[in-house]
């Protein structure tokens, strides 16, 4: 019998994180930009517990949740996203975020899947709900995020956010249960199949909240003031509505303002120096800096995911703004983060070139997340730098399963997730994706790695974003097809970009077309749609090979 240690059993519970922060960083401030107005609401960590425990009062009193109901919010990032969050989850209720930009058809399949009782939504949805409201039965109430003055805009019968918590008293004290208890619920977005719905616990979430803080991670501070880009309801905006409280960092949320001039505006205003989002927010921001000759001096680190770092922007960030860039990996199933791109003390003498290869890795893992990888037939791959194969992952913030039971292929008999990203580790965990498993280009016997083709693409002057499909080849099986979206103003020119590409990329890489789009398919996460390509391009041939015999 093994002898046990002597410690307190006290559960992890998220409502633990408001009230450290309360009790220790309670005038550390939490700044909206206000979806209804554009207005700035500003106030601390203490106040911003006093309305969720009044916000708890509502919720259990007012609109009956009750434990484990599902309670959605389609909202940006502010401070009552905020309140939600640790609200819901404090009452022993799931908070399900929804990402507003899916298909109206996906929203009412994820809010009948996920048998939500209540919707807190932003005025900027208000068509949207108005659109839905009457094909979610299990619904019972609807929030509108905002004052009462704005419910004449809105169709849908409801309650205002405000009146709501007004109406109660900010006494109430948070119950302790068990710590595997679901927390919140997020939808991964589906680009095959229906979406499937991902269940954390609190003790998942305040693990990865845990590993988040650390130096090598996110790790704010009570010094960081941290801008959240990436949208809460994108896995839980990467944990980092958990992590800055616990730290004690200032939170910026700008609400629906994801253009440049927007977050430009509250980085300047708020003296932001630390900012999370994928890489298409980051271009925007880039274009708007370069056309009206501004900076962001306050910034130091920009944490960015969600899919690969085009090397262009890596380089236009770090050589003119002054900005450290780091990738991270993970993914919704993950909570969502696996890896961060943090450079070691031997790699100081680094030339620019070789800090900028190491750089577009997806990073080391963190701890808390094994993993291994994977040839077809299951057998483990050496982290050689080379050796590249299927991603699996375990660990105590990956999910086991999906909600009420989708999905199981996902998952292995001895206990790992599949990924369904495809990479290599190096000897000192740094993990590079060539790609994911289903958009891998299989050519002859080889493997074309399209984001490492895209990324090269990228770092022509004419292309603002590129993407890489694979297109049947009667001789090859499969070649790349890259696909552009030029700079404004550029002309299209293919020879140029081939020219370009030739000598970066091994001989067999080289793209057998380029095609030019207006403008690329974004799907709801940021990220391209690449299901989206191969439908418009679904009957493209390679120049040359009509009537070719396989
Ligand atoms: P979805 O599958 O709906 O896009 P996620 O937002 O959870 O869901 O995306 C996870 C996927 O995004 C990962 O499996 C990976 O393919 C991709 N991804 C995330 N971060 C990166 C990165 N830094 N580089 C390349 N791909 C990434």
């Amino acid at each position: 019998m093994l002898l046990k240690g002597e410690m307190m059993d006290a559960p992890l519970m998220i409502s633990g994180i408001l009230k450290h922060a309360d009790n220790c960083h309670g005038d550390q401030e939490i700044v909206s930009r206000l979806p209804e107005d554009l207005s700035t609401h500003r106030y601390g960590y203490s106040d911003a517990h006093k309305r969720t425990r009044q916000l708890a009062n509502a919720l259990t009193r007012k609109l009956g949740i009750k434990e484990s109901d599902r309670v959605s919010t389609i909202a940006w990032n502010t401070h009552r996203h905020f309140e939600l969050y640790y609200g819901v989850s404090g009452i022993g209720a799931v908070i399900h975020t929804v990402n507003p930009r899916l298909d109206p058809a996906q929203i009412i399949w994820i809010l009948n899947h996920a048998q939500s009782r209540a919707v807190f939504f932003d005025k900027t949805f208000a068509p949207l709900i108005d659109g839905i409201a009457k094909h979610c039965k299990t619904v019972k109430h609807w929030v509108l995020m905002a004052d009462s003055s704005h419910l004449k805009d809105v169709q849908t019968k409801g309650i205002a956010y405000e009146d709501l918590i007004d109406d109660h008293k900010p006494d109430y004290d948070w119950p302790e249960f068990d710590e595997y208890a679901a927390a919140g619920l997020c939808y991964t977005s589906g680009t095959t199949g229906d979406p499937k719905g991902v269940l954390y616990s609190h003790r998942s979430t305040l693990l990865h909240a845990m590993a988040c803080s650390a130096a090598d991670v996110i790790g704010v501070g009570a010094r960081g003031v941290m801008l959240p880009v990436v949208p809460m309801f994108h896995v839980n905006a990467w944990g980092i509505p958990y992590a800055s409280p616990m730290g004690g960092a200032k939170l910026v949320m700008p609400g629906p303002r994801l253009d440049g001039a927007g977050l430009h505006e509250m980085i300047e205003e708020e003296k932001v120096n630390y900012v999370a989002g994928v890489p298409t927010v980051w271009l925007g921001l880039l274009q708007y800096l370069r056309e009206n000759d501004k900076r962001i001096d306050s910034v130091e680190r920009v944490l960015i995911g969600g899919s690969a770092l085009p090397e262009a922007l890596l380089r236009a960030f770090e050589d003119n703004y002054g900005v450290t860039m780091q990738q991270g990996w993970g993914m919704t199933e993950m909570s969502p983060l696996g890896t961060v791109n943090v450079p070691l003390a031997k790699h100081e003498d680094l030339s620019k070139d070789e800090m900028v290869r190491l750089k577009l890795k997806q990073g080391r893992l963190v701890y808390g997340v094994e993993m291994r990888i994977v040839d077809d037939e299951g057998t483990e791959l050496p982290w050689d730098g080379k050796s590249s194969g299927h991603v699996h992952v375990r660990g105590p913030w990956i999910a086991s399963g999906y909600f009420r039971g989708a999905g199981a292929e996902a998952f292995t008999d001895d206990g790992w997730m599949k990924t369904g990203d495809v990479a290599y580790m190096d000897s000192d965990g740094y993990m590079t994706i060539t790609d994911r498993s289903k958009d891998v280009i299989k050519t002859g016997g080889e493997w074309i790695s399209s984001i490492d083709l895209e990324n090269e693409a990228m770092g022509h002057p004419d292309v603002a974003m590129a993407a890489v499909i694979g297109k049947y080849h009667p001789k090859w099986q499969e070649r790349p097809l890259l696909i552009v979206q030029l700079q404004a103003g550029a002309e299209p020119n293919a020879d140029s970009i081939l020219e370009y590409l030739r000598g970066k990329v091994p001989k067999l890489w080289v793209p057998d077309g380029v095609e030019f789009i207006d403008e690329m398919p974004i799907g709801a996460t940021g990220k391209i749609l690449k299901t989206k390509l191969r439908d418009i391009y679904r009957d493209y041939q390679f120049p040359g090979t009509e009537g070719m015999e396989p």
